[in-house]
């Protein structure tokens, strides 16, 4: 998939402590085995004080290790430009990401996954009162980042309809487990 800004790169490598990186790489890796990041697809980030790191686009979760890892110092909505620290160009979700750290001060850690399960069981989203997003934006726009914002404020899980889901937490540790226990209710529900 491609992406939609532009990306400004700034350096290769930067310096990142080792159990930022471990905690990041390790989400990662449980939404690869749980079938959460089909493909390549899914992505996240955490806010630091220095900015946002993100996975990188089109890289499967499975083996990402910590050179995969894209600090992005700074996006700019007027000129559409992400610049960034790392050797890969960062999601095509980096402007959600970003814009969605700008609305919400509490929230540290965002997790974006496709799925299936939830996605295949929209009757599903539906009763257990889901928060979805009203109007279907591309992926990677600002429309998207609007959309899935405007649930976000009530809601730290929002369906993005016929796309994914979207968790926030004030840590990853947090993002993952509501990601986690959503994707639980749609699995046992598939067995009685
Ligand atoms: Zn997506």
């Amino acid at each position: 998939m491609g992406r939609r800004f532009k990306t400004e790169f700034t350096g290769e490598s930067f310096e990142l402590e080792e159990e930022i990186a471990k905690e990041f790489l390790e989400t990662c890796k449980i939404l690869d085995l749980t079938g959460l990041a089909p493909g390549a697809a899914g992505n996240v980030s955490i806010r630091t004080d220095r900015g946002m790191l993100i996975t990188p686009g089109g890289k499967p979760f499975g083996c990402l290790t910590q050179e995969d890892i894209i600090w992005v110092v700074e996006y700019k909505q007027k000129t559409n430009t992400a610049k960034v620290k790392g050797k890969f160009e960062p999601s095509s979700e980096t402007p959600m990401h970003y814009l969605v750290y700008k609305n919400f001060p509490e929230i540290n850690a965002i997790v974006h996954a496709h799925d299936p399960l939830v996605l295949k069981n929209p009757g599903l989203v539906e009763k257990l009162k889901i928060k979805t997003t009203a109007r279907e934006m591309p992926y990677g726009t600002l429309e998207l980042a609007e959309e899935v914002i405007r649930e976000l404020k009530e809601s730290r899980y929002v369906f993005i309809k016929n796309h994914g889901s979207i968790s926030v937490g004030k840590n990853l540790k947090n993002a993952t487990s509501l990601m986690l226990q959503v994707h639980r209710i749609f699995e046992n529900e598939g067995k009685d």
